[in-house]
């Protein structure tokens, strides 16, 4: 059966582990015509857009911008901040752990793999102890396919003192839990768009800290890339940064979208706003306990944007809730089969939503 783009069927609600749904001014913000991606108007937006980043970010370097999804920031960090030959430390908390060796590998680093057991925070000691024979450390911030936040304010501690050159992937935190890349100290920090930023897919960005640009200015050769090279990016905003500071087309809609998400997040006050976000994962995870499903992370590692329980039977209630109208998420390596994990992100993150969700899982359970 084909599928006619211009008319798709009734679409359940998303609560999966990301992207999450729009709100609505920005979802009209994403309908609107196509600006253009130079000039006057659209540099002050762009310098504005990255102001908002840094500020939910707490870097004091601008962050880049870059179109593509948050992967494509991991790619960039790990290809700007290490040389082929050089050696990482990468703690495997699971699918997005896994990821980053395979990104690592993917630009010649030997990588030392840090074991993590399922739903424990990495023990920054372990970091620290294993830094000592490497250049880097990479870890997840939130792991989603396991709900846990790790402690990156401890592992950055652990890795500046080992020497060691520290990168995050906070695709599944930013916007969603604290994190201050300079003042904890983290090299590089990467994000999307689409998860604690509740705006459309399609950006990845990255930050540095006055540590991670000076790594970046050190180093000798160039990445073997032009896009992700992130001096090309530097380049563009020296040199054409009044008309045109980014050397490819920008998805302008998604820009906008990106500014009027962040402008909601800052007017509530970055505190209030993640604070809010912890309740309503707490009231999540609360409610899956009292129905007999075991939350996968350690007391108090619980995220606040993807919350995961152990389950006997995930797809039945995936099932159940589909037919309710509310999409869910199943478990991803390695709690593939074995869990249920339920995204708190965008328009459907509310108290409403989380308690008809839960309804659905205790007739799922009933059944
Ligand atoms: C979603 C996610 C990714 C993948 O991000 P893309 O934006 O799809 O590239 C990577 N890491 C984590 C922790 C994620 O949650």
């Amino acid at each position: 059966m084909e599928i006619d783009p211009r008319k798709l069927p009734d679409m359940p609600e998303l609560m999966i582990a990301g992207p999450g749904e729009l709100h609505e001014e920005d979802l009209e913000i994403m309908g609107r015509q196509v600006i253009a991606h130079y000039g006057d108007l659209w540099t002050k937006l762009h310098e504005q857009t990255i102001g908002q980043l840094a500020r939910i970010l707490g870097c004091r370097d601008l962050p880049y911008l870059i179109p593509g999804t948050g992967t494509a920031c991991l790619d960039a960090a790990v290809a700007n901040l290490f040389e082929a030959g050089q050696r990482v430390v990468v703690a495997q908390t699971g699918f997005f752990g896994t990821r980053l060796t395979q990104i690592a590998h993917a630009h010649g680093l030997d990588v030392i793999d840090l074991e993590v057991e399922v739903g424990a925070p990495i023990d920054a000691t372990r970091v620290f102890e294993a830094a000592q024979k490497a250049d880097g450390v990479l870890t997840v911030h939130v792991e989603t396919a396991t709900g846990v936040r790790h402690s990156i304010e401890e592992i950055a501690r652990a890795a500046s003192d080992a020497g060691a050159v520290y990168v995050v992937d906070g695709i599944a935190s930013v916007g969603g839990e604290y994190l201050k890349v300079d003042q904890w100290g983290i090299d590089a920090v990467v994000t999307g768009t689409q998860k604690g930023l509740e705006a459309p897919p399609g950006y990845g960005i990255l930050a540095l800290s006055p540590g991670g640009r000076a790594r970046l200015d050190a180093r000798e050769s160039r990445p073997a890339a032009f896009y992700l090279d992130l001096k090309t990016w530097d380049q563009y905003r020296d040199d054409w940064g009044a008309w045109h500071p980014h050397p490819v087309t920008m998805p302008t809609n998604l820009t906008l979208a990106l500014g009027s998400s962040m402008a909601r997040i800052l007017e509530e006050g970055l505190e209030t706003w993640i604070d809010r976000r912890h309740a309503l994962a707490m009231r999540c995870r609360e409610g899956l306990a009292a129905l007999g499903l075991e939350p996968i992370p350690a007391r108090g590692f619980g995220a606040n944007l993807v919350v995961a329980h152990w389950a006997d039977d995930p797809a039945l209630i995936q099932k159940h809730l589909l037919a309710k109208g509310i999409m869910i998420s199943g478990g991803l390596d390695p709690t593939m089969g074995k869990a249920i994990r339920v995204g708190l992100m965008g328009r459907t993150a509310t108290d409403a939503m989380v308690d008809r969700m839960l309804d659905g899982v205790k007739e799922a359970l009933s059944t």
